[in-house]
């Protein structure tokens, strides 16, 4: 669970938590091998989808962070842009916010758009050199999700632990409810006691729903055009504003108590549903704090459906709040390992794709569904996000992605209600032959549908980015 989701900050997991773990990663690297305070210089070198689409996305940012010393979970997002423009104005940096070395943003941090490395389009490269002239290099690839893998190491990610229920595909993952009588959460509970106890998992899980929480709020409230120069306003406050009109409130609490006020109007739960997922995108593309779910470009699905649950469906209660959070995490773990979570491997449908099939799964566990619905509400969702190219303007995580986690999430509400009305006996298709035809076409899809910003949207709609 704690894999899938993972605090950070915007706008992209593969593009900024990424690379921003990597430079951390690094410095981590170089302080076992005690070279940490003999590096004389740094140099970056950023490849194919990293170069391609990493101003738009804060790769640049995330990686003088990361090599400052700086903690994607806790760092003050206020303080970005002017940690980082000293570092260009002062063309130095304290690497590991220790020791200082000289580093020219324009000379020693490269996005070379035109190369691309063979294992995985988000690729860094970090050169060190050191007092004694010794020179060393080490290349990380960002994976999805937030996931870093070092060259020629295992692309497992996971601490290798003995778990009672191994799953790999959703096919085990009902074996172990048949055969057990458990609900899809309680066998990922199991799971997850293999690392830590039950008591821990439930806080980390609140803390990770409370940053959702605060991520809503702070979106809902928060005008403006977002950065980046293709002068997007933002909708979240309007909207809000708009649904709720002269109410007072003064935090979260009373914010829901006013919007279930509201009643339970079909359009006025659409209204709202679109309100908490553009709210969690419009923070995301501001630099703020959100969580992975899978990814960063679709954290406002499983928000907004789990707020959706909460606010219209009376699923206030925290046993099913972490119920939906632990099903939701085992769809996405399974779509990790079958295809993958990465748009630059898979296009989008990787991303929202993968966001709305655990939203609909998670949603349908939690409104009394069967192991069977829930896995079929994963596959209906999946399927109707096959092939879905992710081509965002001008490398920004803003148009089409924001809208997108609307539609994600409405199509995991729809998808999860079909399934809760269907018998999944007559359905003609499981979500593991979902999963290998996203993952073939991911394969298939061509390369410039993979947030490289070369093709759909973004040629259409151009813009002009400033060099700074
Ligand atoms: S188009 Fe989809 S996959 Fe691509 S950056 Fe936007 S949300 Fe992520």
């Amino acid at each position: 669970m704690f894999d899938i989701f993972k605090i950070g900050i915007g706008p992209s997991s593969s593009h900024t938590l990424g690379p921003w773990r990597a430079a951390q990663r690094f410095l981590n690297s170089l302080q076992e091998g005690q070279k940490l305070a003999k590096v004389k210089s740094v140099q970056v070198l950023l490849y194919g989808s990293l170069a391609k689409t990493g101003k738009g996305h804060g790769t640049d940012i995330a990686i003088l962070l990361g090599l400052s010393g700086e903690d994607p979970v806790s760092f003050d997002v206020n303080k970005i842009d002017a940690t980082v423009e000293g570092i260009k104005s002062s063309q130095s940096l304290r690497l590991a916010g220790i020791y200082e070395i000289p580093f020219d943003y324009e000379n020693d941090l490269s996005f070379l758009f035109a190369e691309t490395l063979p294992f995985h389009p988000n690729a860094v490269c970090f050169l060190a050199e050191f007092m004694d002239g010794e020179k060393i290099a080490e290349t990380y690839y960002s994976i999805g999700g937030g996931f870093v893998v070092k060259e020629g190491e295992e692309t497992s990610t996971g601490e290798k632990v003995q778990l009672p229920f191994p799953i790999d595909h959703a096919n085990d993952l009902l074996h172990w409810c048949m055969t057990t009588g458990m609900s899809i959460s309680e066998v990922v509970m199991e799971n997850e006691l293999a690392w830590c106890k039950e008591a821990d998992v439930k806080e980390r899980m609140f803390h990770i729903w409370n940053v959702m929480k605060e991520c809503m709020y702070k979106g809902t409230h928060t005008r403006g055009i977002l950065p980046g120069g293709l002068n997007v306003k933002r909708r979240a406050a309007e909207l809000n504003l708009k649904l709720l009109g002269k109410q007072e409130y003064s935090n979260y609490d009373s914010w829901i108590s006013c919007i279930r006020k509201g009643g339970k109007d079909f359009k006025y739960i659409l209204d709202w549903v679109s309100c908490f997922a553009l709210a969690v995108n419009e923070e995301n593309a501001s630099f703020g704090r959100v969580v992975t779910a899978p990814t960063n470009g679709a954290a406002g699905v499983i928000p907004a459906v789990l707020q959706y649950f909460v606010v219209f469906c009376d699923g206030h209660k925290e046993d099913t709040i972490l119920q939906f959070m632990l099903t939701a995490a085992e769809i996405g773990s399974i779509f990790k390992k079958g295809a993958t979570i990465s748009a630059a491997m898979g296009g989008c449908q990787a991303e929202i794709g993968v966001s709305s099939a655990m939203a609909a799964a998670a949603l349908t566990e939690c409104l009394g569904g069967t192991q069977r619905q829930a896995l079929m509400a994963a596959e209906i969702a999946m399927e109707h996000h096959l092939g879905l190219t992710c081509d965002p303007i001008g490398g920004l995580v803003q148009v089409p992605c924001i809208e997108r986690n609307t539609m994600g999430a409405i199509k995991a509400i729809t998808a999860s209600q079909l399934a809760l009305q269907s018998t999944p006996d007559f359905a003609k298709v499981s979500l593991d032959a979902v999963i290998k035809t996203m993952w073939d076409t991911a394969l298939d899809m061509n390369s410039k549908y993979k947030e490289t910003s070369e093709a759909g949207l973004a040629v259409h709609i151009p813009i002009s980015l400033s060099e700074c």
